[in-house]
């Protein structure tokens, strides 16, 4: 949202309060900038500090507008059993994901990272088992059948015990989550997670590798575990309390891979994979900053790993956050060139590597709700954690609104396929064309040489009879 939008929002006409919350309560950082910003809003009558839901409830009970209050797992026990049926109001309802909150505040020993504002206000703490189930039935009763573990700092915490080390993962805790979860939903379709403290793997690799075991075996295809590795150059990791270096970066992406690359079903999509963030803007970075971040993913394309995706982001200095001292004291002087020069090289060098192997020609992407038409091609994305984006090629408007779509090809961030199965005899140039290894010339003959019988009848026609082997039972002919 824009500060232009959101001021426009307030000034709207209305009866009664306005009361705003979210991450906002922290300042408001205008897009691209990384400072945030005091608002000064007229119009709205309680910005809430804290937690937008108890002010409501305050209020709700008493008239009066408290933006500090906070709330308590015992009250959110109630409210979101309660509340659940508002996704009904949504207007993408029953298409949307909900977000079922695990845990608050930061499980890190050894201080916090200098950018982050997660629990700066509260102390670690985490929802009953049992609360996340009710919860889930009573979204589940509303229509809703994709989840996602959010709102928590590190998932392999959860239920694990507290050491001088740091919380030890319990894979048996994850595995009553996840279980009770499915339980409260039988018609689950996706059940995704969140964060990933890297540091907890690397302090707890046996019970880690358990739970991460426990998440692949219950999850549904496609998942991300997102890993804050935020900058690998050692002099900025030791200056704002990063969690990991290189080396360590190194295996836990290795063990996800280990715990979490394999596919399902034939086709589809890994069960779960590293998601990376990278921050810039750190306390002590310098135009040489980047090369570190580099190298550490050069090292995984040589030894074939896969991440699901890479985010980079500028840091925002928010108020009360070690970083907001440190910046005063060692501002970043990389500069905005050799940040958008390592940007760039990672999403011309190492996106398109990675997105080939998540995805691979011929693999099937369940699922595919189209959200945009430009003439002959769609676009569109499955319900889940980072959906991938799908451009799918079509003679003709698809029939229904969510689709199958096969992978043919594929961009630096998106994926390029067709509807699945290819009714063969029916399905236009376009997409006949797209098939891997067809091309203009042998797409002309098949149209030309159609109707077929069966797959055998299609390869006998083609200069190269194998071309579609790796595809046949993709192809219908009606
Ligand atoms: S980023 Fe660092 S400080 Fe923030 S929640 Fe994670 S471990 Fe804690």
């Amino acid at each position: 949202m824009t500060l232009s939008e959101l001021k426009d929002l307030c000034g709207l006409p209305r009866k009664g309060s306005l009361f705003l919350g979210g991450p906002i309560r922290h300042g408001y950082t205008l897009k691209g900038g990384s400072k945030a910003l005091d608002l000064v809003l007229d119009g709205v009558d309680c910005l809430c500090t804290r937690d937008p839901e108890a002010a409501l409830d305050h209020f709700l009970k008493t008239g009066e507008l408290r933006p500090e209050k906070t709330r308590t797992y015992e009250k959110i026990r109630r409210w979101a059993q309660l509340g659940a049926k508002v996704v009904k109001a949504h207007p993408f309802y029953p298409w949307l994901v909900a977000e079922l909150e695990l845990s608050r505040g930061c499980d890190r020993k050894g201080g916090r990272c200098s950018f982050c504002s997660e629990g700066a206000f509260s102390t670690y703490e985490e929802r009953p088992v049992t609360d996340i189930a009710e919860e889930t039935k009573a979204l589940a009763d509303s229509g809703v059948t994709a989840f996602r573990f959010g709102r928590c700092s590190n998932i392999l915490s959860y239920g694990g015990t507290d050491t001088l080390c740091g919380i030890r993962p319990e894979p048996s805790k994850i595995k009553e989550l996840y279980a009770a979860v499915r339980g409260a939903c039988p018609d689950l379709e996706v059940l995704h997670t969140d964060n990933c403290n890297p540091l907890t793997i690397a302090a707890f690799p046996d019970e880690s590798l358990g739970t991460l075991e426990e998440i692949c075996r219950w999850n549904t295809e496609g998942d991300v575990l997102s890993l804050g590795i935020e900058s690998l150059d050692p002099k900025v990791r030791k200056l704002n309390n990063l969690k990991v270096d290189a080396e360590t970066a190194l295996r836990v992406v290795r063990l996800i891979n280990v715990a979490g690359g394999h596919r399902k079903r034939k086709r589809g999509l890994p069960t779960a994979l590293p998601g990376l963030n990278f921050l810039a803007g750190l306390a002590g970075e310098d135009k040489g900053s980047f090369e570190a971040n580099r190298l550490f993913l050069k090292r995984l394309v040589e030894e074939n790993l896969t991440v699901r995706r890479i985010n980079i982001r500028q840091a925002m200095i928010f108020p009360r956050t070690p970083l907001a001292r440190l910046s005063k004291e060692n501002p970043s002087k990389a500069g905005k060139k050799a940040f958008m020069k390592w940007k760039n090289w990672v999403r011309e060098e190492i996106d398109p590597i990675m997105l080939k192997r998540v995805a691979p020609t011929g693999t099937v992407i369940k699922r595919v709700r189209i959200e945009e038409r430009q003439g002959r091609l769609c676009f569109g994305r499955p319900l889940g954690s980072y959906p991938l984006l799908v451009g799918i090629i079509t003679s003709t408007e698809p029939e229904c609104e969510v689709i199958d779509v096969v992978v043919t090809d594929h961009g630096s961030r998106s994926v390029t396929g067709i509807p699945c199965p290819v009714d063969i005899n029916r399905c236009g140039f376009e997409e006949i064309e797209a098939l891997p290894g067809i091309g203009k010339a042998r797409a002309r003959r098949i149209i030309q040489a159609r109707p077929f019988a069966c797959y055998q009848d299609l390869a006998a026609i083609l200069d190269e009879p194998g071309v579609l082997d790796g595809i046949s039972e993709l192809l219908a002919f009606r």
